[in-house]
């Protein structure tokens, strides 16, 4: 008789499915390494403690089910009958109260409509002196002088004294009389004079004459000057 024995040589590693070589005798080995018997461990700890979860009733077997929130937007009005629906929805809110802080944009918009039914919208309709609506028919408005990009902080403090020396009744005066008033040097109160100028804020008259070159007036030669605005270091 021939006794036939088996023996396992080598076995999968019962984490990562690497081959181990099995030990000729003693106990057989489960897992290749350490680290493979470890996360084996961790891993039917947690399958015991959520079958545990589970059996007290703390952890649902089936899933609550999934809540979706679907958006319709409201389709917009497309026949004069649903827009007079629409319109009568707005007045009604209106009326009961609502939107209390955006009716001007509200007012905005109806000017838009008014003004496309031929109604140009009321006066009163217009907010902080702008018009609501740009009118196609408009007359455009009058092109704005184009001031010098940047005006560093002693020529803005020059048009400001000069502007507040002048003002809008006008003196007789002088540069070196300027320069007196306003503690500014002559050539700072050229150039303040050539940029009010520029900016049509000022009028220089000499001899009755208006006075083209500032450069070309004297220090101590007369003129009247005129500035039209009292900020006109910030229009400038
Ligand atoms: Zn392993």
């Amino acid at each position: 008789m021939t006794g036939v024995t088996e023996r396992e040589i080598e076995t999968p590693c019962g984490w990562c499915g690497n081959a181990i070589v099995q030990p000729a005798r003693g106990r057989k080995k489960r897992y290749c390494e350490r680290s493979c018997r470890q996360r084996a461990y961790e891993l039917r700890t947690a399958e015991r403690r959520h079958q545990g979860d589970v059996d007290a009733g703390r952890i649902r077997t089936v899933p609550a089910q999934r809540v979706v929130e679907r958006t319709v937007q409201p389709r917009r009005p497309v026949t004069v009958a649903q827009w007079e629906t629409a319109l009568a929805d707005l007045a009604e809110q209106l009326h009961a109260g609502r939107y209390p802080w955006e009716r001007h944009r509200l007012r905005v918009a109806l000017a838009a409509v008014l003004d496309a039914l031929g109604h140009p919208p009321p006066d009163s309709w217009i907010v902080h002196g702008t018009p609501l609506t740009a009118r196609p028919d408009a007359a455009p408005e009058p092109p704005r002088p184009a001031p010098p990009a940047v005006l560093d902080d002693a020529l803005a403090a020059a048009v400001s004294a000069v502007a507040a020396c002048a003002g809008p009744d006008g003196i007789d005066t002088t540069l070196t009389r300027l320069q007196a008033l306003t503690g500014q040097p002559v050539p700072l109160l050229r150039d303040a004079l050539h940029a009010l100028a520029d900016a049509d804020l000022a009028v220089l008259r000499r001899h009755a004459e208006p006075v083209d070159d500032v450069d070309a007036l004297s220090e101590h030669a007369r003129f009247q000057l005129h500035v039209q605005r009292g900020d006109a270091a910030a229009a400038v």
